[in-house]
């Protein structure tokens, strides 16, 4: 199951999770977008199928586990990827509220209502592993929104917490401390304020923007049986952003 799945990040995640012989559940608010993508996954011989959702809406979130069941049979490893981080770089005191109420309905609700919808299908298969999607704005200020910063920061707080809490029962859950990656969210900040675009890639030793695919490639070996012994992480890939 993958959130986020019609652009960015999860698209790329949904594309080599596939290729590498996954079956994907795609979920995201824009139907027509995930139909054409399942559609492209299907016709290349990969298996995807879609629910269409928001994810700080638990009901949607709990019918698309229960569609992954239904579709495939099990949920083995999830990808909670779907994020807002809003381009409005006003100081906290001139934001308005609607954008600190989206911002943690998105990513920290949205992530909640994953793991509470996700883990009992894990607990009772005796395993599974779970990716949460934070940010460099989960380790200090980078010029994100606050309320953004605060959103990633407790993206990786229940990720270290709820991976104590289910270790010992075989699910895996680890997060990826993402930085500076050409998607639909950065293009929309980088066209509000050019200047941050060139700041952001600034602050990565490797002075340039991650594909998203590069994320991807991080979030399958998390999500995989390779990274057995992998829980509780903040796995960096970030172009150095946090070493610096
Ligand atoms: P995109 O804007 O390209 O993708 C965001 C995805 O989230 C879209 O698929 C969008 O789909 C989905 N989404 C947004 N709101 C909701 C919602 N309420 N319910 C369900 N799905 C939703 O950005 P990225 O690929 O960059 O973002 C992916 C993740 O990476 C996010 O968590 C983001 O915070 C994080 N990140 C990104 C960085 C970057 O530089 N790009 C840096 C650090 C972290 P739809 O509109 O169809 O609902």
């Amino acid at each position: 199951m993958i959130t986020g799945a019609s652009s960015g990040i999860g698209e790329a995640a949904a594309r080599l999770f596939a290729a590498e012989g996954a079956a994907v559940l795609l979920m995201a608010r824009r139907e027509d977008v995930l139909k054409q993508l399942a559609q492209e996954i299907n016709d290349l011989g990969g298996r995807a199928a879609i629910s269409a959702g928001d994810v700080s809406v638990a009901q949607d979130v709990q019918r698309a586990v229960d569609e992954t069941g239904e579709h495939f049979g099990a949920l083995d490893t999830a990808f909670n990827n779907a994020g807002f981080a809003g381009d409005d770089l006003s100081p906290l005191h001139e934001l308005d509220q609607a954008l600190f109420d989206r911002t943690m309905a998105v990513n920290v609700s949205g992530t909640w209502n994953c793991l509470r919808s996700q883990i009992p299908v894990m607990l009772e298969a005796g395993k599974g592993a779970i990716v949460n999607t934070s940010s460099t704005a989960a380790m200090g200020a980078t010029g994100a929104p606050v309320p953004y910063v605060a959103a990633k920061h407790a993206v990786l707080g229940m990720t270290r917490a709820a991976a104590a809490e289910y270790a010992a029962h075989g699910i895996r859950i680890n997060t990826l401390v993402v930085g500076t990656t050409r998607t639909e969210m950065i293009d929309q900040v980088v066209e509000a304020y050019p200047e941050l675009g060139t700041a952001f890639v600034a602050r990565q030793m490797q002075k340039r923007m991650a594909d998203p695919v590069e994320i991807a490639q991080a979030a399958l070996w998390l999500c995989s049986d390779r990274a057995s012994f992998a829980t509780g992480s903040a796995l960096a890939v970030d172009g150095g952003w946090t070493a610096g």
